[in-house]
């Protein structure tokens, strides 16, 4: 761990009377700290270190998840390595060798922790977990980050605390008055669970129809969406994706709320999604403008009974604990620049990697290494990079 050091605070002599010595605050004093240790953590720590930067005093990852595996750990079991869309790999460590490619009925939830486990071992990243960043307030040439455990005092931050702790649920009148089930996302382990149970999905993503899909074999499923969804005929190509990714980095350098990538490339029309619309369940309908105790009801005053509400509404930026550093816009937007626009243009010392245009695996790699090669230039430290860093069209 970093060297214990004061912050802001002068230590007391001994006093007479020890409740009635002012506080001290101590701080573990490091140059960088990553706040997060999914995809955009790990990358980011990877290259921090490839930079030259001590582990501890120069670099440490605050992780608030008990074990390896970001986010991933928490997806539902049904989410296998063939449903998900791919896991990239991480730089220097193929995610073929931990997890045999054979196996693509293992669900996401174990095989992305054990590669990140393996990964961190591998590396020997310093991440310590579990550690929950509660609030980041600016002290002159420093950050102090306050934790449920230690503080901490760095010269840079690379923020990498992903979207899974701030489910999204729209406000719809009558929301409270529901009698039934609502749930989020986040919450869905099986469809099995809601056998027998009519279920309304909302959301036009692609984890809204997968999990559509699954609980309407075992029940009445009804479904809306905002917009009319956009199914994708033909494979997603490299060019797509840039594509995608080039829409989102655009709004994020122009200060707007990101948007979800998936929600410009449209959704891909596997087997499972075609045999879905021949059983008919894809038929979507709109929004309904209200909510009843009994179920919904739409604009033309057609009500429909429910027993559960299934939110797949998508999540939002964590990044609440960064409010102090004031790095939004008044409209809530904070305006993105750098290399890959990891580097918030109000304060150069703060990176945001796997927010926005880096919200993929591979986003979030690339994403770790203009972030950990710009902010320690910004800083004036490390430089000693063993590896190039690969080139925006290049892999991870
Ligand atoms: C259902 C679903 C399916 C997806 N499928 C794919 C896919 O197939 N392919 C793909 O490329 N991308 C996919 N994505 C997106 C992808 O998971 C992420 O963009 C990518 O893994 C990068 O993750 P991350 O490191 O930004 O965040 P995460 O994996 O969420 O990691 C963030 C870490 O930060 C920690 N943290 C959060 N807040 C704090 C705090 N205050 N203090 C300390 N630690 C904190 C969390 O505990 C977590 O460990 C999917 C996303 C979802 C929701």
């Amino acid at each position: 761990m970093a060297q214990h050091d004061e912050d802001g605070a002068t230590a007391a002599s001994t006093p007479a009377d020890p409740a009635a010595a002012p506080e001290v605050h101590l701080a573990y004093k490091v140059d960088i700290v990553v706040i997060g240790a999914g995809q955009a953590g790990l990358s980011s720590a990877y290259h921090l270190h490839e930079l030259g930067l001590a582990p501890g005093r120069g670099y440490l990852v605050l992780d608030k998840a008990p074990a390896p595996g970001g986010a991933w750990q928490y997806r539902w079991p049904s989410l296998t390595l063939s449903t998900v869309n791919r896991v990239h790999d991480l730089p220097g460590m193929a995610f073929a060798d931990v997890i045999d490619p054979g196996l693509t009925e293992v669900p996401a939830s174990q095989a992305v922790p054990r590669y990140y486990e393996a990964y961190e071992r591998k590396f020997e990243l310093p991440v310590y977990r579990p550690v929950t960043v509660k609030v980041v307030c600016a002290r002159g040439e420093r950050f102090r980050v306050e934790t449920d455990k230690e503080t901490f005092s760095a010269r840079g931050l690379i923020n990498a605390t992903g979207t899974w702790e701030t489910p999204y649920i729209p406000d719809y009148p009558g929301r409270e008055s529901f009698r039934g089930r609502q749930l989020h996302t986040r919450d869905y382990r099986t469809a099995e669970a809601f056998a027998g149970q009519r279920v309304l999905v909302v959301g036009g993503g692609i984890s809204a129809v997968q999990i559509l899909d699954e609980i309407s074999r075992v029940t009445d499923t009804i479904w809306v969406t905002r917009s009319e969804p956009r199914f994708r005929d033909r494979p997603f190509t490299p060019e797509d994706g840039r594509a995608a990714v080039a829409l989102v980095e655009d709004r994020v350098r122009r200060g707007l709320i990101p948007g979800s990538i998936v929600s410009v490339t449209g959704l891909p029309l596997t087997p499972a999604l075609r045999a879905a619309r021949e059983r008919g369940v894809l038929a979507r309908r709109p929004m309904f403008s209200a909510i009843t105790p009994e179920g919904v009801r739409w604009a033309d005053g057609q009500e429909e009974k429910v027993d559960v509400i299934l939110w797949c509404t998508g999540f939002r930026s964590s990044l609440d604990h960064l409010a102090p550093l004031q790095i939004r816009e008044d409209d809530g937007g904070i305006v993105m620049t750098g290399r890959l626009a990891t580097e918030v243009a109000r304060d150069p010392r703060i990176h945001l990697v796997g927010y926005g245009p880096s919200a993929s695996t591979i986003g979030a790699n690339r994403a770790g290494a203009a972030a950990a090669r710009e902010l320690t230039a910004t800083l004036g430290i490390g430089g000693i990079s063993a590896n190039p860093l690969p080139s925006p069209g290049g892999g991870g």
